[in-house]
């Protein structure tokens, strides 16, 4: 390969590449599918879910259509009403925001750990009020929450946790009482399968998990029309369900989920030891306690121009992604008079100072060199 394809095939996540890794599993499993015609609600989703259970120790699985769906069936399961309020961070993607929205409840954002990007417990605990029903800890970036503080304020405030996992399935965390999969704590857990995600289908599906039997109950009747027996509504639900092709796929990818999360880390290690030398750029900081399965490698930049080094990687073909650019309390959408710019230093610092690189299951020693070197000679040239 000369040095032009060695740059050109580099990718934020190269899922053709794994794609022909697994083709000939995944072709059968999908024409299997087709063939069956048991394209909703068939075998495969019932397997995918057991299987699921399975690996994360938990007693239910739901599936559903998406992420998003996953966190809005968790809180219409939980009886949610309007005017109470949920706390989540305010660095992360918006999905969480949305369905406390969408469903009139009142979010409360509060700021994250600098260092591990996730929702600190100190600010958690100081946003709780006597109208606080829920928290939605994200595990961001593929590395749990500090949970124990944050299973701790939950007991003592009587709140419900709803554990955002899309981005950190397979993640193990270690609290007081011992070690389990990330989503597995809280009254539900919740998770996406978009297609780059750790865990990702060939287009959109979703999971909620939980070990209490009335509320996965709940859930299944509420993604399914809000109906038990059919034709029969017992209270306003949703339509949303994984499809057969996409469980079949699922199948055969939670099989390699641990081989690929370790590859990853694999990724990370090589990117840490190339960045410790350089005071301009901060490794992703390690939670105590928790695995990581590094859904994004995110570095924070000191005293640099974050934006020119992004331009700067993509003018060599290398892509680079900024998450997130804007916090959730300055985004259009989520305006609101209790919040301001300035209200949440740490999210606010790090939506200026971050950027992903590319990280996935099929990174090669070349390409790492090439990304590696690159960010060194941005920074020699502008130090
Ligand atoms: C991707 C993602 C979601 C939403 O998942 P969809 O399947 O796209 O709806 C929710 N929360 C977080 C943290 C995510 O990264």
């Amino acid at each position: 390969m000369t040095m032009a394809e060695v740059k050109k095939a580099i990718q934020m996540v190269d899922l053709a590449t794994q794609y022909a890794s697994i083709k000939d599993e995944i072709d059968q499993a999908i024409l299997g599918v087709v063939a069956s015609s048991a394209y909703i609600n068939g075998p495969e989703v019932k397997s995918f879910g057991e299987e699921l259970e399975a690996y994360l120790g938990v007693k239910h699985v739901i599936p559903c259509a998406n992420g998003t769906d996953a966190l809005q069936i968790a809180m219409m399961a939980l009886g949610l009403q309007p005017g109470d309020e949920v706390i989540a961070p305010s660095f992360t993607f918006v999905a969480t925001a949305e369905v406390i929205a969408l469903l009139g409840l009142t979010p409360v954002v509060v700021d994250v750990d600098p260092v591990t990007f996730n929702v600190d417990p100190a600010c958690l605990e100081a946003a709780i009020t006597p109208k606080t029903k829920a928290i939605v800890p994200v595990h961001l970036f593929g590395q749990s929450a500090d949970m124990d503080p944050i299973l701790d304020i939950a007991k003592r405030h009587n709140l419900y946790m709803i554990e955002d996992t899309a981005q950190a399935i397979g993640a193990d965390y270690t609290s007081k009482s011992g070690t389990q999969k990330v989503g597995t704590f809280g009254e539900f857990g919740t998770t996406s399968f978009f297609p780059s995600k750790n865990l990702g289908c060939y287009g959109d599906g979703g999971a909620l998990f939980t070990n209490d039997d009335t509320l996965a109950d709940k859930a299944r009747q509420i993604a399914n029309h809000g109906m038990k027996v059919r034709y029969y509504h017992d209270m306003i639900g949703v339509n949303s369900r994984l499809d057969s092709i996409q469980a079949a796929v699922l199948r055969i990818k939670l099989r390699k989920l641990d081989e690929y999360n370790l590859a990853r880390n694999k990724v990370a290690e090589y990117y840490d030891a190339a960045f410790a030398s350089l005071p301009q750029l901060s490794a992703p900081g390690r939670q105590p306690g928790s695995s990581h399965v590094f859904h994004q490698y995110t570095l924070k930049t000191h005293e640099i121009d974050r934006d020119g080094l992004r331009a700067y990687l993509e003018s060599e073909g290398i892509p680079a992604m900024i998450y997130y650019p804007v916090p959730l309390h300055l985004q259009k959408a989520y305006q609101d008079p209790r919040y301001n710019k300035g209200d949440f230093p740490h999210t606010e610092n790090l939506s200026a100072s971050v950027i992903s690189l590319p990280i996935h299951t099929e990174m090669t020693t070349e390409q790492l060199e090439t990304i590696t070197g690159a960010v060194k000679t941005f920074i020699q040239n502008h130090a």
